[in-house]
């Protein structure tokens, strides 16, 4: 194999191992997202609660007051009574004291029931405190994990990356030596390079072997004798269909 083509193999697989890096890296925004969402929704049904339990508390208020309000009445018409010389209107008296009686014990099973359904409220806002703990506890683990995860990747793709510049190195060289011994220069570097950069050929491998059956390795399509045989001449030479450098693997 051609000393470029061993440089070029091994410059393709660091790109190759950054870009997949990079794209795992591009995740943990979106699984961040997710955590917070999930964090807020959390809250929210804290607040909901807290707002239903507020709402039953006011109207349980309210049942209170008409209930005071009531027995105040009541009690007025009672005073009432003992000045009341006429039957007719003792009559009416005591009939607006049933009424009054009838109200209150009215009133009072709403009371009874508003009681009940703020018990429920309560607890409901208490397991949503709850919830909202466990779910802090959780955001701040998932949200530590997915940041030690992001240094992890950060680090492996510098590793990767500080291992490029040698390799370029190396490639410039090759080029400098073809030109020197007459050869004609070809910038294998800069080739690669418009290869990787071009959007008809996303960031995946651009330099493969000739495969066996005479077909480029990377689209498959037949490659005639004659650049099967350039390339074992050691020239650089493209896929007609794809565009990938080909080289052989002889
Ligand atoms: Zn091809």
């Amino acid at each position: 194999m051609q000393a470029w083509v061993e440089k070029l193999v091994e410059l393709q697989d660091i790109d190759l191992k950054i870009a997949k890096l990079e794209l795992q890296l591009g995740e943990l925004p979106k699984r961040q997202a997710e955590a917070e969402l999930q964090y807020k929704a959390e809250a929210d049904a804290l607040t909901a609660a807290s707002d239903e339990l507020k709402q039953a508390e006011v109207a349980a208020k309210g049942i209170e007051t008409q209930i005071t309000t009531a027995r105040e009445k009541k009690r007025d018409f009672q005073a009432k009574t003992i000045t009341i010389k006429n039957n007719d209107e003792y009559r009416a008296a005591i009939l607006q004291i049933e009424m009054m009686d009838k109200a209150i014990a009215d009133l009072e099973e709403k009371q009874i029931e508003a009681m009940i359904l703020i018990d429920q409220l309560r607890a409901n806002k208490a397991q949503k405190e709850k919830d909202l703990e466990a779910g802090k506890a959780r955001a701040k683990i998932v949200l530590a994990d997915l940041e030690s995860r992001k240094a992890n990747f950060d680090k492996l793709i510098a590793a990767q990356a500080a291992k490029r510049p040698a390799i370029v190195t190396e490639l410039e060289a090759i080029s400098k030596a073809d030109a020197e011994a007459g050869a004609p220069r070809t910038d294998y570097l800069a080739c690669y390079n418009r290869l990787r950069a071009s959007k008809s050929h996303p960031k995946t491998v651009g330099c493969v072997a000739i495969l066996e059956d005479v077909a480029c390795g990377r689209c498959h399509m037949s490659v005639t004798a004659q650049l099967k045989n350039e390339t074992r001449k050691g020239k650089m030479v493209f896929c007609p269909s794809c565009g990938a450098i080909l080289y052989s693997e002889d």
